[in-house]
């Protein structure tokens, strides 16, 4: 079977998670959230104790820290330093650091290297999603995709996930993130060649249609 890599990037709450796995059942692919890979790293942080603003003590968490992450839809698994930490990287507290991890250019290189290992690993037919896969991880992949949607949308969607928080709470957190986000990567804009997919008005199985007729030309 050929390459069959799906680079999906997008900011957070857009569905891009939910738009990934379904793809990866219904195409039998490989499916990596890469965000969960940062967040791993900022579980460690926090673990250890590191300061958000100490760069060479992060750096070297993440370098030393052996980090595990399962890529089937259906099954989502992170371990770092042996520690699972599936759950943990969801805690507000984790989204809320993991931008403070992510801006580290090492920290970076050093990911998107794993990244690269792990598309390598499947053969090149895996669903990547994150903020930089289309432009920096995988920018030859078979499909490139920006998904987008009103902030209004993500916002909904995002309260709609966690039970009983703050409307406030989950705006400051998507907005702020989006915002300290945007200084690493460019996922609101797509580059050549990258095909901008808005769900605001689309239900997740109509977005999963688009990516897969899209797939379809490459399968
Ligand atoms: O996608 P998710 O919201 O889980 O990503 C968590 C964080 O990881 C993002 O807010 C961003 O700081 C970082 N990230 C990144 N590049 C990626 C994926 C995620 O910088 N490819």
């Amino acid at each position: 079977m050929g390459d069959l890599v799906i680079a999906m990037d997008g900011p957070s709450g857009v569905g891009k998670s939910s738009t990934a796995k379904e793809v990866a059942r219904r195409l039998n692919l490989a499916h990596l959230d890469t965000g969960a890979m940062y967040r791993a790293v900022a579980c460690e942080v926090r673990r250890l104790g590191a300061d958000h603003d100490d760069t060479e003590a992060i750096t070297g968490i993440a370098l030393s820290s052996d980090l595990r992450i399962a890529t089937d839809p259906d099954r989502p698994r992170v371990t770092i330093a042996g520690r699972d930490v599936t759950d943990e990287i969801r805690e507000p507290e984790i989204s809320a650091s993991v931008s403070a991890v992510a801006r580290i250019p090492e920290v970076r290189r050093h990911l998107i290297a794993r990244m690269r290992e792990i598309i390598a690993a499947h053969n090149r037919r895996i669903v990547v999603e994150g903020r930089d896969i289309t432009t920096v991880v995988a920018p030859e992949a078979q499909v490139r995709l920006l998904l987008t949607a009103d902030p209004e949308a993500r916002i909904r969607r995002r309260a709609a996930e966690l039970a009983e928080v703050d409307h406030r709470v989950v705006t400051d957190s998507i907005m702020g993130r989006d915002r300290e986000d945007s200084t690493v990567s460019n996922f609101t804009v797509a580059t050549d060649g990258v095909v901008t997919i808005d769900s605001t008005d689309l239900t997740l199985d109509e977005v999963v249609e688009a990516v897969l007729d899209l797939a379809g030309a490459h399968g």
